[in-house]
């Protein structure tokens, strides 16, 4: 039996290897698969494809781009070649697109990131095309807008798309970092056809790390089914991506959770 529209980040399931995950999630009747770059290492390009390949997933995104702002010249070049090898990994992979935390210096002005946000993302777009892959934003909840990314709400991406054009940018829309926005409703609809990405996890209460402790979908506050349900509005018929980061999560057994993730998406996210 398959899950509909259902991929899985395998970040969501640390503990397992490339191998590991493909298995167990095909095993699991999900088809759809986010692929984080460190998981590719130890196989060449062709040898991850077929991995994926032989067991039915389609791999809906790598991860991840970005991390574009730099104190220095040569480290922002550095953050253009990475982005660059990204999309390269990403087309030999068959994964349509990279996901982009755009990242953000602490050292720099708010204006200043974003400016060399908004210039890194444009200086790719060349390569994006050659590739055919294309470049998600994902804005970041703005407890990160420090370091992680200083893209924070869906209004801000429109706006960049506005500048750059839609062509080979996109944004991926992950409930987590954009759940609490009061524009979000007008946002998505703003967007329309540019939500390319749609993640889910949710937020719990007390977070007590700023990174790892997300929840499954339906341990917290997010209205998740609303959102994707405005998602889905857009036109969106691509993958619903399972991303938690959880050491809590993390150090439960993960063929439960596996099974949890397909309950709790069927519960509260599947339309
Ligand atoms: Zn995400």
């Amino acid at each position: 039996m398959s899950v509909p529209l259902l991929a899985i980040h395998t970040m969501t399931t640390k503990p397992w290897d490339l191998p590991t995950a493909a298995a167990k999630y095909s095993g699991a009747g999900v088809r759809g698969i986010g692929v984080w770059r460190q998981w590719l290492d130890g196989r060449s390009l062709t040898e991850n494809k077929q991995l994926l390949e032989n067991h039915g997933l389609t791999p809906c995104s790598l991860v991840r781009g970005g991390f574009f702002p730099s104190l220095t010249k040569s480290e922002r070049q550095s953050a253009l070649d990475d982005n660059r090898r990204a999309l390269d990994e990403a087309a030999a992979i068959g994964a349509p697109q990279v996901v982009l935390v755009c990242g953000a210096k602490p050292e720099l002005s708010l204006p200043e990131n974003r400016k060399q946000i908004t210039e890194g993302i444009a200086a790719c777009i060349d390569h994006a095309a050659a590739t055919g892959v294309q470049l998600a934003i994902e804005p970041l909840h703005p407890m990160y807008a420090d370091c992680r990314s200083a893209i924070n709400t869906l209004g801000q991406c429109n706006d960049i798309i506005d500048q750059l054009g839609d062509a080979h940018v996109g944004i991926a829309a992950d409930v987590y970092h954009i759940w609490w926005d009061p524009h979000l409703y007008q946002e998505i609809a703003r967007a329309g056809k540019r939500i390319i990405g749609f993640h889910v996890c949710d937020w719990i209460t007390p977070t007590n790390d700023f990174l790892n402790d997300r929840g499954l979908m339906g341990e917290g506050c997010i209205d998740i089914k609303s959102i994707h349900r405005a998602v889905r509005d857009t036109g969106f018929n691509g993958f619903t991506e399972v991303e938690i980061f959880s050491t809590r999560l993390w150090a439960t057994d993960q063929d439960q959770f596996l099974q949890n993730i397909i309950t709790a998406h069927q519960n509260y996210v599947a339309l």
